[in-house]
This record gives structure tokens, C-alpha cells and sequence, in this order.
């Protein structure tokens, strides 16, 4: 199955915990990291006093299951030093989030693919969009559109 995941971090040396996070997720049985968007630095989003984030996406091939392959980000995030006591949209050194997998729609306790806020966020769709343009949403449309939608509401 064809994956995409959300790569992002605020903390610490960014671009080195992302590469990192990369190559512990290649390493995962059952995951091949096909490509990876390029890095862009972003403005937080939802709590604003805090430092900028770098963002991108990679697009996996996983014969994992959306469940057992969201194990597998929550636990390189885990290797990676990262803690939850936090706020949701506080700083972190390392977010790995589940965008798409195929078409598929999961909702689940603890799971819901499509990413439940990635149709709003401009630096989740945008690495996407890099990654590949012809991109859906399963439930909410093609990315462009998207894209478009944010950009002038
Ligand atoms: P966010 O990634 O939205 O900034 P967190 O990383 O703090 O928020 O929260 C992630 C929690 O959300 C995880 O513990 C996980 O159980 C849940 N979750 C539900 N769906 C997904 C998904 N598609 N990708 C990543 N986490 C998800
Ligand atoms: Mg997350």
C-alpha cells in the first residue's frame, strides 16, 4: 500500500531529528521510504508563541496495516525523545503523522486516516502536494482544490 506521512518538528537540531526519523522508519519491517518532499519552515499553527517548524511529507510503500504502521511513527517519535506532557500543539522534537493511506478511510479510536485536521493545514498539504499533484482526499477532493480553498477562502 502507498503511505504518506507528516514529518515535523520545532526543537533541537530539526533538520538532523527529521532525517533521523526517516532513516528509523526505513528500517521498520514491512516499510520502504519511497520519497521525501523537500523542507520547509513553517509558522506554528493553533499555539503561536513558540519556534517555527520545519515540515515535509514522505511517501512510503508499507505492507503494514494503518494500525500497525501508526504504532510504528508513534514509536520512532518515542525513540526519538519525544514526550506528550505537553499541549497538542505545543513544541515537540519530532511529530510523525499518518496523511493518507491508498484511499482508505479509518476511523478508529486513537486512528483516523485521512489526518483529521491535514485537508486545513497548508504545510501538511503542501510537501503532499510536491510529493505527488494528482492527490486526493479520500471524503474531501483533490488537493489542488484544497490547496486553492486555503490559500483564498
Ligand atoms: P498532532 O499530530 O495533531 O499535532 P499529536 O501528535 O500530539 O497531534 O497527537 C497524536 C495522537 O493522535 C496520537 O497519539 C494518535 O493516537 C492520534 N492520531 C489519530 N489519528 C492519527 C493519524 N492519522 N496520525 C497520527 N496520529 C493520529
Ligand atoms: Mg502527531
Amino acid at each position: 500500500m502507498r503511505a504518506y506521512v507528516g514529518i515535523g518538528a520545532n526543537l533541537g537540531d530539526r533538520e538532523a531529528t527529521m532525517r533521523e526519523a526517516l532513516a528509523r522508519l526505513g528500517e521498520v519491517e514491512g516499510v520502504r521510504v519511497v520519497a521525501v518532499s523537500s523542507f520547509r519552515e513553517t509558522d506554528p499553527v493553533g499555539l503561536l508563541d513558540q519556534p517555527r517548524f520545519l515540515n515535509a511529507a514522505a511517501e512510503l510503500e508499507t505492507a503494514l496495516s494503518p494500525r500497525a504502521l501508526l504504532d510504528a511513527l508513534l514509536a520512532v517519535e518515542r525513540s526519538l525523545g519525544r514526550t506528550r506532557d505537553g499541549s497538542r500543539y505545543g513544541p515537540r522534537t519530532i511529530d510523525l503523522d499518518l496523511l493518507l493511506y491508498g484511499e482508505e478511510i479509518v476511523a478508529e479510536p486513537g486512528l483516523t486516516v485521512p489526518h483529521p485536521r491535514l485537508h486545513e493545514r497548508a504545510f501538511a498539504l503542501e510537501p503532499l502536494h510536491e510529493l505527488d499533484p494528482e492527490l486526493a482526499l479520500p471524503g474531501r477532493g483533490p488537493l489542488e482544490t484544497l490547496l486553492r480553498n486555503l490559500e483564498s477562502p
